[in-house]
Formats: C-alpha cells, sequence, structure tokens
C-alpha cells in the first residue's frame, strides 16, 4: 500500500505560502507509518515546533493499473475519505532552502490521519466540497471544482510512474486556510456536508 500526496492542487492555497502554480502535478509520498486510522489522537512530537494540518479528499484506489488513460481514471477510485497532511512547516522550510525532499516535514509518524471512506459511487468528482474544523470553527472550505489537477489528471499522471495498487491512497491537495496546531485542539474534517474525520492533538 502506498500514500501519494498532491502539492498546491489549489492555486489559493499555493498563493498563501508564496508558492508557484505547478505545470505538472508536484507529487510526494508518506510511508506506511504515517497512517493514523480510526480518529485516534495524535500525539505531538519532539521533531517539530510548528506543525500544521491540511484538510484533504484522499481517494482509494480500487483496482492495479499502469499507464491508464484519462476514460478509464476515474474507475480506479473506489472511495472518498477526508485526510489530514500534517506537516512540519519549519522542518519544510529548511528542506526547501536546502533544496532537499520533503520526506522528514511530511512523512513522519502518524503524518496522514485518515477517516473512513465514502463509496464514490453517484459522487461528481468535480463538485465535492471539503470543509476542516478547528475547535468547531470552519478554518478551510474548498470545493474540488478548484482544483488545478483533476482526479482524473491526477491518476494518469501518476500511474505514468508508479503501478497503483489496490489500497492505494491519494491525497488530492489542501484548499486554502492551512494552519498550525498546539495540543489540545481538536480537528475535523467534512467531505459534502458529512463529518468524516475527528483528530484531537495530545
Ligand atoms: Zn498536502
Amino acid at each position: 500500500m502506498k500514500i501519494f500526496c498532491i502539492g498546491r492542487n489549489y492555486a489559493d492555497h499555493a498563493k498563501e505560502l508564496n508558492n508557484p502554480i505547478p505545470k505538472s502535478p508536484l507529487i510526494f509520498m508518506k510511508p506506511t507509518t504515517a497512517l493514523l486510522i480510526k480518529n485516534r489522537h495524535f500525539f505531538y512530537p519532539e521533531l517539530s515546533k510548528d506543525i500544521h494540518y491540511e484538510g484533504e479528499v484522499v481517494l482509494k484506489i480500487g483496482k492495479n493499473g499502469r499507464h491508464v488513460q484519462p476514460e478509464f481514471a476515474l474507475s480506479y477510485i473506489n472511495g472518498i475519505g477526508f485526510g489530514l497532511d500534517f506537516t512540519a512547516r519549519d522542518l519544510q522550510q529548511r528542506c526547501k532552502e536546502n533544496g532537499h525532499p520533503w520526506e522528514i516535514a511530511k512523512g513522519f509518524d502518524h503524518s496522514a490521519p485518515i477517516s473512513e471512506f465514502l463509496s464514490f459511487e453517484g459522487i461528481d468528482p468535480d463538485n465535492i466540497n471539503i470543509v476542516t474544523k478547528l475547535n468547531g470553527n470552519i478554518v478551510q472550505d474548498g470545493n474540488t471544482k478548484d482544483l488545478i489537477f483533476s482526479f482524473q489528471d491526477i491518476i494518469v499522471y501518476l500511474s505514468q510512474y508508479f503501478t497503483l495498487q489496490q489500497g492505494d491512497y491519494i491525497y488530492t491537495g489542501t484548499p486554502a486556510g492551512v494552519g498550525p496546531i498546539t495540543v489540545g485542539d481538536r480537528l475535523e474534517g467534512y467531505i459534502n456536508g458529512q463529518k468524516l474525520l475527528k483528530c484531537e492533538i495530545m
């Protein structure tokens, strides 16, 4: 099982971090030890002083495929869920300055809380509302209609480089409104108005 992530896939978020709009999907991965499931608590690790939440629509891959053609791309999705892409912004900044990969900033243990999955059947991939709440307040309110690279684009692109396997996850990018977490915070994730994820920071 692999966890793919797409960076800077909403223009408003790329802008808020002063990043250019990418011309092709920006891909990184998290190891399986990053997974945090069943709404388990997140214990703030020593490795960072500036961990941010990024709420994202996560796709679950339902079958194996490589070099997937655009017209078949959506048939590889068998569920959508809500995921947090926890990011150690201080480490990421240092990696960027040194031209280093992001893994330590993005792939540390439990940096990938993921919810249960909803069926993808009947869902319009280009009109999914995604909301992140922090301590009950809406901090991110996005829609997949604003994605720079659609689910279809992402699957076609990824499958040119990696064989997609049943059970793989794809984080599709975060809308604007990311911010830091502190011990005692409560994060919640909603897809199309349905609460799917809860994560308390300990
Ligand atoms: Zn992200």
